[in-house]
Order: C-alpha cells, then structure tokens, then sequence
C-alpha cells in the first residue's frame, strides 16, 4: 500500500469517527435502548414504560426497554456504564444501583458519580413495609412483636442485594431487631407476585405496583416511610403513626446515560423527560401508583447529580451501622 492510499485511509477514519460529533443535530436517528436492572412488571419497569412511551414520542424515536436483571440491580448498572456513549443506550437507575450499592458493594464496578452522565430524575417513590394479606398483624407494632418473635422462620422477599427493597427492610430490621429470611428475586415485580400469593411474608417496596394491590386487598400495608400520608393510599399510617418516626425511605427511579455522553445530547433527553413528566396522562397515571411527580431541578443533569451525592452520603452509614457487605 502506498504512502497516499495510506493516508487517504487514514483521513477516512478519522472522518468516520468524528461523524457521530457531526450528527448530533440529528439526534436520535434511531431506536433508543433503555435499560432496566430488574424484571419486567416491577417499579423500575413500569416508570421507565411510563416515561419512556411519552419521551418517545417526543424524540420522534422508540425507546426500547431491555430488562437486564441481577446482583440487586448492579448488573444492569454496570451494563448501562459500558455502553457506547452515543445517547443510543441509557438506563433507569434508582436509589439502590445509584447509591446505596456503594456502601454494599465494596468492588461495585461503576462510580454512580463519575460513570454515567445524569439525565434527570423521573419519580419519586415512597416504600412501604408489605405482608402478605393472612399475616397475623393487623398494625406495625404487632408486625414487628411477630417478626422478632418469629426470626428466621419469616420470609422476607426483596430484589438482591443494594436494591430498594433491600436496603429499605435492612434499615426496618435494623431499627426492630428482625432477623428474617431474605428470599432474593430479579425484582420486585415477581417478588410482589409472590407476597400476593402468599409464598413470602414480607417485602420492603416502592409505592408503584404495590398501590393498585394495597387497594384491592390483596396485600396488607403497615406503613409508608414518608412524612405524610400518600394521596394515593390515604388509609396508609406514615411510619411515625404507626410508632417506627426513624423509618424513613423516600426512594426514586433517575435515568442515566453513560458517562462521556455529549452534553447536547444529554440536554435533549433531559428536556424530554420533563416533558413527560408535564404531560397530564403521565401524571396521572404516576400520581395514581403513588409516585410524586419530580421537582424541575431534579429533572435536569446537574440536579440529579447532586441528588446522587446526597443520597450516597445518606445511605452510607445507614448501611455501614447495618455491618452488610457483599463480598464481590
Ligand atoms: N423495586 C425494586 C427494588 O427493590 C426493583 C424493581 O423495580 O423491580 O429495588
């Protein structure tokens, strides 16, 4: 090959790979990914379906959901941190894969500061403490005079390891002195599934698919972890009236994209997401699951990443005091 031909080449791919930088205008051109670290039919599932339907139609693109489940959500996680950084694939990140992994992990292969670019934040999501609908407790104080009775004869279900559901009846187990059995799932979608039909005892989750069920009777609720009742589930006690005040997990779902994502095109999907979260059919249908509609600060990059770092900082000695690690 001559020394032209090889130069020639040479300029060809140069040209190439400056060309996604050219085409940011035309962003998206295709079909977005979005990765969900859990299960189908769980919260994180069903907030990215929500949010994501009506980004879509902003966008002029599909955004496609891939449940990439595993290792309490991290899997996923880590997945949506390699990805290209072309805007093509983002993730629904939530207070477990983005903060409270990091006190869990030792080894967690992302940095939720660092790796991934923030998109904005798409609900807020209060947990509550859920027991199949036999359980012999009909107030918190009875659930927990059972529960520390019955120890490691109870079946607590959650979503792995670092996941809300986790890290959510840790922090109740820590506060009570329970001693159960966890029984990890995927999600929390089939673990709700079998807190329904009674194969579990309990389960720690976001208000979002529990609501609907809460309301049907076919789980029993003790108690939200919110300062306020939820308009959602007004018959709900906030963990303070039902006697546990320090039993507080306000969670939340944020989409991220990996980091190194050109600014304008994290800009584009920001903006996208809060006018999801603006469209009256998403609203309701989020305030109707018991979601709280975020702020708009909170919708945009730097406001999600501030709220990471908060939430690190909050999560972190809870889950050291708790002495839980996973050896990865
Ligand atoms: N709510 C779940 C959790 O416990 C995950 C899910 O959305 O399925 O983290």
């Amino acid at each position: 090959m001559t020394i032209t031909r090889r130069l020639a080449l040479a300029a060809g791919f140069l040209a190439a790979a400056a060309l996604p930088a050219f085409a940011q205008g035309d962003y998206p051109s295709k079909p977005i990914t979005m990765i969900v670290p859990f299960a189908a039919g769980g919260p994180t599932d069903t907030i990215a379906r929500i949010v994501g339907e009506n980004m879509s139609k902003t966008l002029g693109q599909q955004i496609v959901v891939e449940n990439v489940a595993g290792a309490g959500g991290t899997t996923g996680a880590t997945r949506g941190k390699d990805a290209a950084n072309d805007g093509y694939t983002i993730m629904m990140g939530h207070m477990g894969t983005h903060a409270a992994s990091v006190a869990l992990y030792p080894n967690l292969a992302y940095d939720p500061t660092t790796d991934f670019a923030p998109v904005g934040l798409a609900a807020g999501t209060p947990v509550l403490i859920l027991a199949r609908k036999d359980f012999p407790a009909e107030t918190l104080a009875e659930f927990i005079e059972v529960a520390k009775k019955e120890g490691a004869a109870l079946n607590n279900a959650n979503a792995g390891v670092g996941s809300v559901s986790h890290v959510s009846c840790l922090f109740f187990n820590a506060l009570t002195g329970a001693k159960p059995t966890e029984i990890p799932y995927k999600g929390t979608g089939p673990a709700l599934n079998d807190l329904i039909a009674g194969q579990v005892d309990y389960l720690c989750d976001q208000i979002v698919n529990a609501a609907p069920q809460i309301q049907a009777g076919t789980i029993k609720a003790y108690a939200i972890g919110i300062p306020e009742r939820s308009p959602a589930l007004p018959d709900v006690p906030t963990s303070a009236e039902a006697g546990l005040p320090d039993w507080q997990v306000q969670a939340w779902n944020a989409i991220f994209a990996p980091a190194g994502t050109d600014p304008a095109i994290v800009a584009k999907l920001s903006a996208a997401l809060d006018t999801a979260l603006d469209d009256e059919t998403v609203q309701k249908r989020l305030l109707e699951l018991g979601s709280v509609i975020p702020e708009k600060n909170l919708r945009t990059s730097d406001g999600l990443g501030a709220h990471v770092k908060s939430e690190i900082a909050k999560w972190s000695p809870i889950i050291k005091e708790s002495g839980v690690t996973v050896g990865n």
